[in-house]
């Protein structure tokens, strides 16, 4: 999941928005100001206004604080974190791998409910110091937020706690059963299918709920239960791709017949004679024999047409040293991480600073469906 919104960095670790959280944020400011403004009509709509929007966005804080948990138990276990990214249901701490050994996993995500907990308590405390008596009724506007906040964080870390993919809690049964069964395989897939059944749960008791009488809600819960179900099959289908691609190094895989190109050719003719002519979408600009950068559509697409005759490969190429590399013993499944995440097609295999092969997202994938194939 990629933040479209950036909004800072807190302990390094950048903070973004994807755009569907936006609409969430809408729904649970319309939410609270039904809810505040119900129990307490004589407040007036310009306080319960305020308070919905600051408790909303106490609320997310709640979630980012959460999220950061995780990033920083990570990190001190050796695990970099990227960024946190905001969504519809919730956030993600996104993680530069995985962890490669029971207890860090136990560690990292155990944490996150551990935090929502705290954050709920805190906020139920404060609210009783201020006087509530576990009475529904909140006195002040404060108490009301605070309550709201309490009882929210509370649940999120019973949520989070399930046992399941993706929760938190299907991580800690993960690293529980790999650490009993020494097999990260079999506690993935077990992790997996508890995910998958809790899942399914969720959208049978909404639709029922969404039949039953309070509707909408029930629908909510129907595709939350779709969105878990669904995440949860995810890490079983990476899992059995982690398995066939066991073993498998970049250099197993590479080739190395990308078309060198001169760095003094203007796109004009690189396009003509070599882009469309060849049906190639990578090509190497070599200097003395040695690759010093590569081209492809991409770089083209950025400029203007009317440029082309003025502009030359060196111009746009992607010098190699500003390229993501792997190198020939870098196992595949790594790659492919690479891959999907920056969001590329191809990475250049390079060892001692000369280029050896290129992996491509294709090559790695008529790979595994020739292992399909085969069933082996
Ligand atoms: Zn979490």
């Amino acid at each position: 999941m990629e933040a479209q919104i950036k909004l800072g960095r807190i302990f390094g670790v950048e903070i973004g928005l994807h755009y569907s959280w936006l609409i969430i944020a809408l729904l649970i400011a319309f939410s609270l100001a039904g809810h505040f403004g119900a129990a307490h009509p004589d407040w007036g709509r310009g306080v319960i206004w305020s308070m919905a929007i600051i408790t909303a966005l106490l609320f997310f804080a709640a979630i980012v604080a959460h999220e950061l948990s995780h990033a920083l138990v990570a990190r001190r276990r050796g695990l970099p974190v990227r960024s946190i990214t905001l969504f519809a249901l919730g956030g993600v701490a996104q993680l530069e791998k995985e962890p490669e050994d029971a207890k860090t996993e136990f560690l990292v995500s155990i944490v996150g409910p551990i935090a929502s907990a705290a954050i709920g308590f805190v906020c139920l405390m404060l609210a009783w110091a201020l006087g509530w008596t576990m009475m529904p009724e909140a006195t002040t506007p404060l108490m009301a937020m605070l309550i709201w906040l309490g009882y929210i964080n509370i649940g999120l870390a019973i949520f989070n706690l399930l046992p399941g993919f993706p929760m938190d809690g299907g991580r800690v049964l993960r690293a529980l059963i790999w650490w009993y069964t020494g097999s990260a395989r079999r506690a993935t897939l077990a992790a997996s299918v508890t995910g998958q059944v809790f899942g399914f749960a969720f959208i049978i008791f909404g639709i029922y709920r969404f039949f039953g009488g309070p509707g909408i809600s029930g629908l909510w819960m129907a595709f939350i239960g779709w969105f878990l179900f669904n995440a949860a099959k995810a890490v079983y289908a990476q899992q059995e791709m982690t398995e066939r691609l066991r073993g498998v190094r970049v250099g197993d895989l590479m080739t190395l017949d990308c078309t060198v190109v001169d760095g003094n050719d203007n796109l004009q003719t690189f396009v003509h004679d070599y882009l469309l002519h060849t049906g190639r979408r990578c090509f190497l600009i070599a200097e003395q024999g040695v690759v010093t950068g590569l081209i492809t559509p991409n770089e083209v697409k950025g400029i203007p047409r009317a440029r082309w005759p003025y502009t030359t490969v060196y111009d746009v190429m992607r010098p190699l040293e500003q390229l993501r590399t792997v190198t020939p013993e870098t196992p595949v499944s790594e790659a492919l991480e690479i891959i999907g995440r920056d969001d590329i097609n191809q990475l250049p295999a390079v060892a001692n600073g000369r280029l050896e092969g290129m992996i491509s997202r294709d090559q790695i994938l008529r790979y595994l469906l020739t292992r399909a194939e085969l069933k082996m």
